[in-house]
């Protein structure tokens, strides 16, 4: 509200994120050097995100082949930048070359997150007094030539307040990101440890396979050196064909020997009803 853009104006301007327009929570900077260059990551995230999807739909890429599988863009395709890629992912869908959203100067790397400038905003806001809420009043009526207003009791009370909601409603913002934060991080350590969990596995694997390997060659070398007709991959294969076919043997005897036992049992009892 009128209050809260007030107490706003009181802070310094690289405090305010130029996209939501409200006090940065999760400060994130690019390299443009502006004055307004300074964001809440989640707003700058947003904005990068939608500017690489423009160029891909200038490009008459279908967003729905970058949802289902991989896409490549050709760089220099890409107009007004370097280049774009896609991904799987659309949070993941950014340029190399982005624009700020302040002074439209073109940045080759991506927005730096900036813990100095989160604390500094943290303090700035936890410090904010009566008086900052009251001095972007005074300012605002020196500008309508009203002049100054009685510092009344009850006035200096509702600036407490106002300056006491606008600080709840930061910290609440603050909370949300803390949780976003610690949710992306979960995440990605979830994600970590499953791909350290198929390395091991990899590894489980192959070392199993290589001390059977070595199992087999030690047999081999107590027996003496494999037959020449089985060193070849051709006899390799022939004995697992002769195993084969003794195993389809086996096989068959046993279910006509099965075959022959119920039948006799079924004709004997069949004589004897
Ligand atoms: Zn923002
Ligand atoms: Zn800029």
């Amino acid at each position: 509200d009128d209050v809260s853009s007030r107490i706003l104006s009181s802070l310094p301007i690289e405090f305010c994120c130029p996209i939501c327009e409200d006090v940065i929570v999760g400060a994130s900077v690019l390299g443009c050097g502006c004055a307004r260059s300074s964001f809440c990551s989640r707003c700058i995230d947003d904005r990068l995100t939608s500017q690489s999807r423009e160029s891909l739909t200038i490009l008459g890429t279908d967003l729905d082949t970058i949802a289902e599988g991989y896409v490549v863009v050709d760089r220099k395709d890409v107009p007004g930048s370097s280049g774009a890629r896609g991904g799987n992912d659309s949070n993941k869908c950014q340029l190399d070359t982005c624009h700020c959203p302040s002074c439209d100067a073109a940045v080759r790397s991506p927005p730096v997150p900036c813990h100095a400038l989160d604390v500094a905003i943290l303090k700035c806001v936890s410090n904010l007094s009566t008086e900052d809420a009251d001095r972007g009043r005074f300012d605002g009526e020196a500008k309508d030539g009203a002049g100054t207003a009685d510092k009344g009791a009850d006035s200096s009370a509702a600036a407490a307040s106002a300056v006491r909601a606008f600080q709840i409603r930061y910290y609440a913002r603050l909370r949300e990101r803390r949780t976003e934060v610690l949710l992306l991080r979960e995440r990605r350590a979830s994600e970590e440890r499953e791909m350290r969990e198929e390395c091991l596995l990899g590894a489980l694997i192959q070392a199993e396979e290589e001390q059977r390997a070595t199992r087999r060659r030690r047999a081999w070398s107590k027996r003496g050196p494999p037959l020449r007709s089985f060193a070849t991959r051709d006899g390799v294969q022939r004995e697992n064909r002769g195993l084969q076919l003794l195993g389809e043997v086996f096989i068959m005897v046993a279910a006509a020997a099965t075959a022959a036992i119920l039948g006799v049992r079924i004709s004997s009892g069949a004589s004897k009803s």
